[in-house]
């Protein structure tokens, strides 16, 4: 693995920074439409989409400039442009299994934001285990009539078209009856039911589907393929840009360093005390060690390798490296780490960055509360630890504590 970057990269990186100190909105994107005019400008300089095929408006790029692309965003603090999951997942699924027509319909428009897309996958009572989802699509001449629920669908109240997974033969075993299809979220009978996080935003939905009729030219793939596909789709969101998380960190880290040297109202300095300053080394060591094993998988990529259950070492790493170092940032800030509004300019965690509308309030108890959900969406920590078990070091198969077979009574049990 050669860790230089070579003089076309660093000409590259000259050109995406010069680009950003240009063109770098000075004030926050408060609406959607703010969002959407970013993202487009994002598109035309080339930035979103950037390894897709060139046909379906992609740019071809290869995965170490999407990085250094990312890289850069993370350095200013580039506000993201609209429907990352479009981007990340949805596109990526249609380029692999769709159609020709379903490629010239949906891809283009996903990369220009002018729609966007969410994820159908979760239901109240699956998960982790997504195979045993409900939510049914029964054929009905030439198109499904779905039936169920959804849960956590992020950006569903503002979604056009959702990316979703139903059972279409119940009496298949469970991973052989899923199929995958698009669908018009505007379509009568879906209701979307925003929900409160912890943060105090929507950021995802309950959405209820009754007797939404969907034409069979939305199904992707194979009928009865869809546990595939999701396979696929999976892949790409654990996989991510772990690059440009690395990064964040590590600005997130400046600005920490500058707040702990800043002098209090007392006269003191967080600084000053001998156990922050080992906090402080062991955050920078453990965001070093991120972006080591972020350029290894760069260096997979680049050789033209796919995602694969490896991207689920990527996935827990940073996940859990996340939720640790926050902790650790808000020990360190005291009741300034745990403030929501109304930080000194100070103490601000985005002083340095640009505000990215109402979630960016400077605060940092903000990232503290979001790195939980990191343990948690695209697989939980437990479940990319039994994929790397089974799937990675060949480990057998888990038993699930409702496959077990019933214990034997017990003379107590059985009355003796
Ligand atoms: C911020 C966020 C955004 C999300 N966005 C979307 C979205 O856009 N679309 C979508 O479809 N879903 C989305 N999700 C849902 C997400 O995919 C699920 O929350 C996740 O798969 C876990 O499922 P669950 O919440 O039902 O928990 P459960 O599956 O009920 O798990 C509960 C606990 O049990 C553990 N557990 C479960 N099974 C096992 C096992 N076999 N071995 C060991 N431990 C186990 C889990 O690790 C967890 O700790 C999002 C979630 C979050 C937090």
């Amino acid at each position: 693995m050669d860790l230089n970057y070579t003089a076309e990269d660093t000409a590259f990186r000259e050109e995406v920074r010069q680009w950003f100190s240009e063109n770098l909105p000075t004030e926050a994107l408060t609406t959607l439409d703010d969002r959407r005019a970013w993202h487009r400008k994002l598109y035309e300089a080339g930035f979103i989409g950037m390894g897709w095929p060139k046909e379906y408006g992609g740019a071809e790029r290869r995965p170490m400039e999407q990085a250094i692309v990312g890289e850069e965003m993370a350095r200013v603090n580039a506000p993201a442009g609209v429907g990352g999951l479009g981007i990340s997942i949805v596109g990526p699924t249609i380029i692999h299994h769709g159609t020709e027509e379903q490629k010239q319909r949906f891809v283009k428009n996903i990369l220009t934001g002018e729609e966007i897309w969410c994820q159908l996958y979760s239901e109240p009572n699956s998960g982790s285990d997504l195979a045993s989802l409900a939510c049914r699509a029964d054929i009905d001449g030439d198109e499904f009539v779905i039936n169920g629920q959804k849960i956590w669908t992020s950006g569903a109240h503002h979604s056009d078209w959702g990316l979703m997974l139903t059972r279409t033969d119940r009496n298949a075993s469970k991973h052989q009856g899923i199929s995958c299809m698009l669908v018009d979220m505007k379509t009568p009978g879906v209701e979307v039911r925003p929900l409160k996080q912890i943060s105090g935003s929507s950021e995802f939905s309950e959405v209820f589907f009754d007797d939404v009729h969907v034409s069979a030219d939305n199904l992707i793939g194979e009928l009865n393929t869809g546990w595939q596909i999701a396979q696929t789709t999976l892949g790409y969101e654990r996989g991510g840009n772990t690059l440009s998380r690395a990064t964040r960190l590590k600005e997130q880290f400046a600005r920490l360093l500058e707040v702990a040297q800043h002098e209090r109202e007392d006269g003191t300095r967080a600084i000053a005390d001998p156990l922050i300053r080992q906090r402080l080394g062991a955050i920078y060591s453990d965001v070093e060690v991120l972006r080591y094993s972020s350029l290894r998988i760069l260096t997979r990529l680049e050789k033209g390798q796919r995602p694969g259950p490896e991207a689920s070492i990527a996935k827990l790493h940073y996940s859990e490296l996340d939720k640790r170092v926050q902790e650790i940032i808000l020990d360190i800030l005291g009741p300034y780490g745990q403030q929501l509004e109304g930080l000194p300019a100070w103490a601000k965690l985005g002083a340095s960055g640009i505000p990215i509308g109402e979630e960016d309030s400077g605060s940092w108890a903000y990232p503290f509360v979001w790195s939980r959900a990191g343990t948690i969406y695209a697989g939980s920590s437990e479940i990319q630890k039994n994929i790397l078990g089974e799937r990675v070091l060949g480990l057998p198969k888990e038993v699930r504590a409702d496959r077990m077979p019933a214990a034997a009574p017990t003379k107590a049990a059985a009355g003796d």
